[in-house]
């Protein structure tokens, strides 16, 4: 069975058929997912979900998207959720300077993600980390927080390069690995999972974002990790049942998920 470590049910895109679409998770083979909160505003509809369904616990936080709506009451209320029975980490968290240049909003980015990661350390929970053109920035807060002691955390949607790659890798940290692995031109991407062990590899959709193909361009749901499997599968020249297997397995371990 597959387990999905980054997805976003609570999106307006899954207002329509979010229930039917969930229910046929099971029987798909889809065992656990993991629901990202990412905008401040949202963050009860993570809450909301994790209590309707068994198989999806919550990943509390906020994206360095809404880095400019984060108070001290906002942490506080993720710290509050920490103690939530189906928390599993805190994220997605990081930085993305794609979307945002300006230099002031980068550092309130820095300021909220190592909040975020202060947290993550004090209830002993792994980090979901989104970082987009901010390749040196996030390795060297990552690592400051690594040297002095953290339960784990996923580098998701990983969009660097191999040396990039390895001082997370080193550093006994998962990447994550979606749909942009079966698209033709991600060559940089085919040598990072060619090059990580499985052992440090999980399964990720970022639903409704980034469907694999042949579904490219649609929205995205874990019901396409499948396609996923497949791509990591014949780079690594394995069948993607053994991918879906020791990634799920990768999953459980980090999350504190019983096999
Ligand atoms: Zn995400």
């Amino acid at each position: 069975m597959i387990f999905e470590t980054h997805a976003h049910y609570d999106d307006e895109k899954f207002d329509k058929d979010r229930e039917e679409l969930l229910g046929s998770m099971k029987e798909n083979g889809i065992e656990y997912i993991i629901n990202c909160c990412a905008a401040v505003e949202d963050i009860e509809k993570t809450v909301q979900l994790m209590e309707t369904y068994d198989f999806l616990y919550g990943a509390v936080g906020v994206h360095p998207d809404d880095a400019e709506k984060m108070s001290p009451q906002v942490l506080e209320k993720i710290e509050k959720l920490c103690g939530h029975p189906k928390t599993a980490a805190i994220g997605e968290i990081g930085l993305d300077y794609y979307w945002h240049k300006e230099a002031e909003v980068q550092n309130l980015q820095k300021t909220w993600f190592r909040k975020q990661m202060e947290l993550a350390r004090k209830e002993q929970l792994p980090f979901l980390v989104h970082s987009r053109e901010a390749a040196r920035d996030t390795l060297e807060i990552v690592r400051e927080f690594m040297k002095a002691g953290m339960y784990g955390g996923i580098i998701h949607c990983f969009s660097y390069g191999k040396e990039i790659a390895r001082e997370y890798l080193d550093m006994g940290l998962l990447l994550g690995i979606g749909g942009v692995v079966t698209f033709k031109n991600a060559k940089k991407l085919k040598e990072v999972v060619e090059y990580a062990p499985l052992e440090q590899l999980v399964l990720e959709t970022d639903s409704p974002y980034l469907a694999p193909e042949p579904n490219r361009g649609k929205r995205n749901s874990s019901l396409n990790l499948p396609y996923v499997a497949e791509a990591i599968g014949e780079i690594k020249g394995i069948t993607a049942q053994e991918v879906v297997k020791v990634t799920n397995k990768n999953a459980k371990k980090l999350f504190n998920i019983p096999n």
